[in-house]
Order: structure tokens, then C-alpha cells, then sequence
């Protein structure tokens, strides 16, 4: 019998998925604030792109690093929003932001490398290092120090082995954003050691009015290779269309790399992703409105039932302390308050060990679940 490669067969299942499943099993209704999913749908222009694509037989093969209009417009949103200066040539189009972390990863890492990865952080980050036999070494991110990295900690870390720091910021699960000393910070630890900085910037256009800073601002190396998604800001999850922006001898060796990997994105996905940078942006102003204003309704909730949390300034997380309620298992609590109060949220040892006693919840799912989610959290098991 053939054996599994032993890096997938050990790779342990998100926790996120896990609830999922258990969510899915209850026959009854549950109030899901456990997934990163948008309640809204994509915008209306960005499916008549699609349709249109679609339509017209727009079906076929088009470049590995993708196609050349979203590619030079994709450099303009790069200025606009990022402040960096890029050429098309450094721009390569991939399936979601999870592909662009992939095929970075793939570019980088090799059999027995070391990559820092954050603690809490999204889950995949490990999992897509183990992917590629590499191993995932967790730096934390601690409440003490307001989820921020510690250079001191590190430092501690680096090993001859040690070939990037994947930094995600706005920050899945913690609704953090990095200040900009802190990027630049990361950036120059990166040159210290001279390895390859991988930015995940998934969440970029989901800030309630502090700033991002891209960590490319402060590249002077061509070390930083910065990871983008249409998920999220366009709600646009199941279109499958993120980037990699990288210096261009990286973009270069990425494009080939799409051609064992996927080939290329699926055609229609990026000609709806140029009309989502075109077109009008109000209906992702709405959305991130529409986030700002859940933010504002749960913390209100949670600060008058005296429920430490983390306040989300990026992304559509909200980070709880569950310490009292979960009794040192926030695992086996979450399953509990599924079963008995139907509400699924993401248990924090899901991003790493440093969550445990704390909870993701997602501000992507409407108003009146969210806030009832959160009432139903609050008596004591
Ligand atoms: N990066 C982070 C931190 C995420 O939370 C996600 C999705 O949840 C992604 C990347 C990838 O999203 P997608 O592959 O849909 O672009």
C-alpha cells in the first residue's frame, strides 16, 4: 500500500474547519460567528464582469502570472493604497490570497527550513510551511505587550535554519494592526538576519480609521514579498483571485512557478477582479462601514458586560479573553457552547498555543447575530 507524504498525512486539520463540521452536523439553527466569510455578496459590477467573461467565452488559458490589465491596474491600487511603487512585471496573479501565500512559500522555503510564523495567527501560515516539509516556528504575539512582536523574543528565535517571518497584518485572528515602527521594525530584523520577509496583507482594505503600512515601504533589499486577496475587501471569497507583488527577478520565477501550480486563475475571477478595482467603490465602502459599525455595536456590548477584548482597529475579528468561561480548554468550551447555546466561534488554541483562553469571533456575520451570539456567551457555563 502506498504511503501518504508524511508532512500531509501529520498536518494537523484547521480547528476552524473542525467546528465547521460540528456546526454543520446540529440539526438545529446556529448562530455562526466562527468563519472569516462576508455576510455581504460580491458587488453587482463585479458579477456582471464575470457573467459578461463568461458570456463572451472568455474560457481560455491566459498568462501564468496573470492577465495584463489587472496586472497594470493592480499596480495603480499598489500606489493608491500601499504607497509603493511597482512595476506590472512585479505583479503575479494567484488563486486567493491563500495560493499568493503558496507559491511564496514555494519560491522561498525549502525541506528543513525554519519559517517565524505568528502566535496566535491564522492557522494556514503553519500549515502551509509544513506543507512544503519546512517547520513552522511560532513567535508570539502577547497580550502583555498589545499582541505586538518582541524583537528580544525574536532574536531568541533565529537559527542558521531560519529563512523568513511570515507578518500579517491587519491581523487574523486578533483585529490588530501593526504601527508602522513595528514594520519597519520587522523589516530591518529581516536584514539583520538576511532572510525573506513575507507580508500578508489580506486584510489591507479593512482599517477603521487607523493607517496599514505595507512592509514593502521600508524594503531596501528586494526581501519582502507581500501577499494581496480580492476575498475581503470585495467580498469576493469564492472568486478566488488574490497577488504577490515582489521584486521582479521573484515575480519572474513565481510565474513559473504558477504553471505546475494552478497554471493561471481563472479568467473570468480576474477580469471581475479589474472591475472590482475600476468600477465604483461604494459598495466596498458600504461593507467596511457596515464592519466598523458591528466593531462598534459589539465592543459597546462587551464592555458593558465587562468581557475583556482585544478592540479590532483592521480585518472583521474581535479577539475575546474567555479565560473565566473555558477552564483552561477553550477548545472543548467552544464545542460545549455550540452543542448547548448554539453559537460557533473560532476556539483560540486554533491560531496557535498562546490562544489559549481567548476566541475569534468574526464581525463579517450581520448585526442581530452577532450581538446575540455574544449575549449568549456571557452567562457563566
Ligand atoms: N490571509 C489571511 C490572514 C486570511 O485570514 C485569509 C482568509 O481567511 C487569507 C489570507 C486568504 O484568503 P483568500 O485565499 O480567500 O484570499
Amino acid at each position: 500500500m502506498p504511503q501518504l507524504a508524511t508532512n500531509a498525512a501529520t498536518m494537523p486539520r484547521s480547528g476552524i474547519r473542525r467546528l465547521m463540521d460540528a456546526a454543520w452536523s446540529l440539526p438545529g439553527p446556529v448562530i455562526g460567528l466562527h468563519v472569516g466569510e462576508p455576510s455581504f455578496g460580491a458587488p453587482a459590477h463585479v458579477l456582471e464582469a464575470a457573467r459578461r467573461a463568461y458570456a463572451a467565452g472568455d474560457t481560455h488559458y491566459v498568462p501564468n502570472a496573470g492577465i495584463p490589465a489587472l496586472r497594470a491596474e493592480l499596480t495603480r491600487k499598489l500606489k493608491a493604497r500601499n504607497g509603493l511603487d511597482a512595476e506590472p512585471s512585479q505583479v503575479v496573479v494567484s488563486a486567493g490570497g491563500a495560493q499568493a501565500l503558496h507559491l511564496t512559500l514555494s519560491l522561498t522555503v525549502a525541506e528543513g527550513d525554519e519559517v517565524l510564523v505568528p502566535d496566535p495567527g491564522w492557522p494556514n501560515f503553519a500549515m502551509a510551511v509544513q506543507l512544503l516539509q519546512a517547520t513552522p516556528v511560532r513567535y508570539p504575539l502577547r497580550t502583555e505587550n498589545g499582541f505586538r512582536p518582541d524583537l528580544a523574543e525574536l532574536e531568541a528565535l533565529v537559527t542558521d535554519r531560519t529563512r523568513a517571518i511570515i507578518v500579517n497584518s491587519p491581523s487574523n485572528p486578533l483585529g490588530t494592526v501593526l504601527p508602522g515602527e513595528d514594520v519597519e521594525a520587522l523589516v530591518r530584523f529581516a536584514d539583520r538576519h538576511d532572510i525573506w520577509l513575507v507580508s500578508d496583507e489580506c486584510y489591507d482594505g479593512l482599517t477603521f480609521g487607523v493607517e496599514h503600512v505595507s512592509p514593502a515601504r521600508f524594503d531596501t533589499a528586494g526581501r519582502v514579498l507581500s501577499c494581496f486577496s480580492f476575498s475581503k475587501t470585495y467580498a469576493m471569497t469564492g472568486l478566488r483571485v488574490g497577488y504577490l507583488l515582489a521584486p521582479e527577478h521573484v515575480a519572474e520565477t513565481a510565474a513559473k512557478l504558477q504553471e505546475p501550480m494552478i497554471a493561471c486563475v481563472n479568467a473570468p475571477a480576474q477580469v471581475a477582479a479589474l472591475a472590482a478595482l475600476t468600477g465604483p467603490q461604494d459598495a466596498a465602502e458600504a461593507m467596511l462601514a457596515a464592519y466598523r459599525e458591528r466593531r462598534d455595536a459589539a465592543v459597546a456590548q462587551l464592555t458593558a458586560a465587562g468581557r475583556a477584548h482585544v478592540y479590532p482597529e483592521g480585518a472583521f475579528y474581535l479577539w475575546l479573553d474567555v479565560r473565566d468561561l473555558c477552564a483552561g480548554d477553550v477548545e472543548a468550551w467552544a464545542l460545549d457552547l455550540l452543542r448547548t447555546r448554539g453559537v460557533a466561534l473560532a476556539p483560540g488554541t486554533t491560531f496557535g498555543p498562546l490562544g489559549e483562553g481567548g476566541a475569534r469571533v468574526s464581525l463579517a456575520t450581520d448585526t442581530d447575530g452577532l450581538l446575540e451570539g455574544l449575549a449568549r456567551l456571557q452567562v457563566p457555563a
